[in-house]
């Protein structure tokens, strides 16, 4: 995890304004049961968003949702601010945000250093597409072929 709070405060903020941090698995629990509750939670909350890969559609990720596009279980935005910023900085505590942002290096220079690539979550996603489908289903209680 880095964390440097002054370099971020005098920065504001500009990679949550640019895109939000990429979540992992882990990050919403241990066990698959526990993953598919806290997802579901998540999305239903309008604040957490299901992404996926440029070319291949059916390679999911997870997120926070952009400004402007709360509640879309499905987003594919390719730029936007994170909902969770706020003027005075992120409005999570340091256990409840994405891996993303913590594995992203703050450097005075603002060329921060990212050591979570897309490619690396979207493989840890890929063990959990049943989760993701079914965290979705439950979220919008919608039925239907979504893969
Ligand atoms: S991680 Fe980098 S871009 Fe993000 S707020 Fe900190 S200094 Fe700014
Ligand atoms: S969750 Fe917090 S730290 Fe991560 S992109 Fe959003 S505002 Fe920034």
């Amino acid at each position: 995890m880095f964390i440097n709070e002054k370099i971020c405060k005098k920065c504001g903020g500009k990679c949550c304004k640019s895109y939000p941090g990429i979540a992992l698995p882990k990050d919403f629990g241990n066990s698959k049961e526990e993953i598919l509750q806290k997802l579901t939670q998540a999305l239903k909350s309008g604040k957490w968003t299901i992404d996926w890969n440029d070319r291949k559609k059916e390679e999911y990720f997870v997120r926070p949702a952009v400004k402007g596009k709360e509640n879309f279980i499905f987003d594919h935005s390719i730029s936007g601010e994170c909902v969770f910023l706020t003027k005075s900085g992120c409005k999570l505590k340091y256990n409840e945000r994405p891996s993303g942002c913590l594995l992203l290096e703050p450097k005075s220079n603002e060329k921060c250093i990212q050591h979570l690539s897309k490619r690396l979550a979207i493989e840890d996603w890929s063990k959990y597409k049943d989760i993701i489908i079914e965290a979705a289903i439950n979220a919008e209680e919608i039925e239907g072929d979504l893969i």
